[in-house]
């Protein structure tokens, strides 16, 4: 199983040793000729705003929304978060962004998440970190604070958090993503 990152710019290499820690095969994707024969992505952290403007360059923004309107498996964090739900980039999660959302006064921070069916708690990093104020079906969140915020959410094969799980050791999301999201995909595929 080949899990693509997007090697545009952000935290990649964090997200290729969580992909090779869950037992798949890691691919840098830098530009459309890397999606060939690729099984799932992950759209990692930086600046949605530049990787946004790199994807155009790199004509991979097109292909990008095609895969994710075919029902491709993508796991976004933070700006990836943001680049899945903003209707005019990749379109796949119906939600509201709010991009730095925790202002100024929390730039970064980090927090012990409750996820429902989860027995342990999920240690969030929180960097610059957008929310998703409201999701619509078929969006589920996963992930709630106690004020309101979405800070995890699923839409079908779309899975989005605004915290870095590769910041931490624990494998959980990535591991999450990959047996209940691109595993179904590839049988549905054969
Ligand atoms: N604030 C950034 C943005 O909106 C996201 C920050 C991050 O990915 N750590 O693009």
């Amino acid at each position: 199983m080949i899990i693509g990152v997007l090697a545009l710019q952000g935290a990649v290499s964090e997200h290729l040793n969580m992909v090779t820690a869950c037992g798949a095969t890691p691919r840098s994707i830098k530009n459309p000729t890397d999606l060939k024969d690729l099984d799932g992505l992950i759209i990692p952290g930086g600046e949605s705003t530049t990787i946004r403007k790199l994807l155009v360059r790199e004509q991979l923004l097109d292909p990008l929304k095609e895969l994710v309107q075919k029902g491709f498996p993508v796991f976004g964090t933070c700006a990836g978060l943001v680049l899945l739900a903003q209707p005019e980039s990749l379109a796949g999660l119906n939600g509201t962004v709010v991009r730095n959302g925790f202002g100024r006064q929390r730039e970064s921070f980090e927090t012990e998440l409750t996820v429902a069916g989860w027995s342990k708690p999920f240690h969030g990093v929180f960097i610059r970190a957008p929310y998703l104020s409201e999701v619509s079906q078929p969006a589920k969140a996963l992930v709630t604070l106690a004020d309101g915020r979405i800070v995890a959410a699923q839409q079908d094969h779309v899975l989005v958090t605004s915290f870095h799980p590769e910041l931490t050791s624990d494998t959980r999301f990535h591991q999450y993503f990959i047996d209940q999201i691109v595993t179904p995909s590839l049988t549905q595929a054969s």
